[in-house]
């Protein structure tokens, strides 16, 4: 364990100038927090945009030192660790304009998106974690001022976001 954790970059949300365009996007400063993902040109509702890529975790890999890293979480027990792709950089809104396509690999335009946008995906749609939370800063008038697992989002909140969560969450709260 403690040499798969050594082989872990720590460093890769340092490497911003070395993060790969897409065809659509690209990583620039964030008034959000530090970086984020910006449409290159005008980005039509329903496209795919980026693939959302990472190596996969269990949970029974997961220590302290890459838990404070970027975690997706992909199933019960199963995590995407950030490797410092352009996925990797895309920040959290609580109106966001990406959201992950059927099978979970991808995101999709929620919406028509404008050229240097900011692409930004809601991060309880991937999270079960009852205890995880962070303070939000996204600016949204529909801001929840805490962004919480799915556990702990409420019933309104929980069916707007259902059709864009990982399918997990959808196996796990479409009949609730
Ligand atoms: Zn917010």
């Amino acid at each position: 364990m403690s040499q798969n954790n050594q082989a872990i970059d720590n460093n890769w949300n340092q490497k911003v100038d070395e993060v790969a365009d897409t065809e659509a996007a690209e990583v620039r400063k964030s008034p959000i927090a530090g970086t984020g993902v910006f449409a290159k040109r005008p980005i039509k509702k329903d496209e795919v945009v980026l693939p959302v890529t990472g190596k996969k975790l269990h949970e029974s890999e997961i220590s302290e030192v890459n838990r404070s890293l970027s975690l997706l979480q992909v199933d019960t027990d199963w995590y995407l660790m950030a490797t410092g792709t352009i996925d990797d950089f895309l920040n959290h809104s609580c109106d966001p304009n990406v959201g992950f396509t059927p099978d979970g690999q991808s995101f999709f335009a929620l919406r028509d998106i404008a050229k240097d946008e900011e692409l930004c995906w809601d991060y309880s749609t991937c999270d079960n974690d009852p205890e995880w939370f962070m303070d939000c800063l996204c600016g949204s008038p529909k801001c929840r001022g805490k962004v919480t697992g799915f556990p702990n989002l409420d019933a309104e909140t929980r069916a707007r976001l259902l059709p864009i969560s990982q399918p997990y969450l959808r196996r796990l709260y479409g009949n609730k």
